[in-house]
């Protein structure tokens, strides 16, 4: 049984985390995402760090994934019910959307969840929007900084922030980016994750997004970068991308992310945030050296 699986309805949360007994030595992580399948971001280099460095992964899922429900079309057979209708879809797609997160999450090594069911009404690029009239701020600061407090992790992993991203993705680190800020010792490193093709990236110019300057990325150290296509195996015909399809196969209801297996994006990029202070790139450097270190 896992160490704690939390669950909010409504305004009503309880947390239970026991103490961390099998407490491993390797590197703790936390991902904070909004969507069901963004973990897929970050795929290979926590299956890495789960599998190989004796670390742990835990995540934090801030809305209810019941979006993007008009490409379930494939899914509808697999799970009978008519997931292309809205009402359909709201009801039902929260529930089917954490058992694929953690059929996916197995894969990677994924070990505890937190789940905030905050809404997911579509497509915007607006964070700022979506935290206003959106999300439930207070409950969300408040959970992420409980989750941060007992979790003494390491690492935080974020989705980069980029003007182009879902505001959801924007919105979802900058609460976690809030959150670290706001504890004042043991603070873990924040890191902005995304899939490039190229690395190092060749023209990447995003510094920050407007108006958060929580957001900004550090000029003089970073990013790393891991290839899911980096063979290992016998004979070396094994790769990343196996893992990361894995994953998305097991997201079902989200027909378009299905489109997304073994695509060139391979590098698993990641971004040091410059409000971790410059101490951090070298704990950076430490793992990175070690989830790159394949035999
Ligand atoms: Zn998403």
């Amino acid at each position: 049984m896992r160490p704690f699986l939390l669950a909010i309805l409504g305004l009503f949360f309880s947390i239970t985390i026991v103490p961390r007994a099998v407490a491993q030595d390797g590197p703790s992580v936390l991902i904070v995402t909004a969507h069901p399948d963004d973990d897929a971001s970050f795929a290979a280099t926590i299956h890495r760090i789960t599998h190989e460095l004796d670390g742990t992964a835990d995540l934090v899922l801030i809305t209810d994934g019941a979006g993007g429900y008009r490409f379930s079309t494939f899914a509808e057979d697999i799970y009978g019910l008519e997931l292309t209708n809205q009402e359909v879809a709201e009801k039902h797609l929260p529930a089917i959307r954490k058992k694929e997160l953690m059929a996916g999450g197995a894969i990677i090594g994924l070990r505890d969840y937190v789940f905030l069911d905050q809404p997911d009404k579509g497509k915007t690029f607006d964070a700022d929007a979506v935290m206003e009239n959106e999300w439930d701020v207070e409950l969300v600061a408040r959970v992420l900084d409980r989750v941060l407090a007992e979790g003494d992790y390491d690492f935080v992993f974020t989705m980069i922030p980029h003007p182009t991203t879902h505001a959801h993705h924007k919105a979802a680190s900058i609460f976690a980016l809030e959150a670290v800020n706001r504890m004042t010792e043991d603070r873990p490193v924040v890191l902005a994750g995304g899939s490039l093709d190229t690395f190092p990236p060749e023209s990447f110019e995003f510094r920050m997004l407007d108006g958060h300057p929580l957001t900004t990325l550090s000029s003089e150290h970073g990013p790393w970068g891991f290839n899911r296509n980096t063979k290992l195996g016998l004979d070396d015909r094994l790769n990343y991308n196996i893992i990361r399809n894995w994953l998305i196969a097991e997201h079902k209801s989200q027909g378009t992310m299905q489109t997304y297996m073994s695509l060139g994006d391979s590098w698993e990029t990641y971004w040091l945030y410059e409000m971790n202070g410059t101490d951090a790139a070298e704990a950076v450097q430490t793992l990175f050296d070690a989830v790159l270190d394949i035999e």
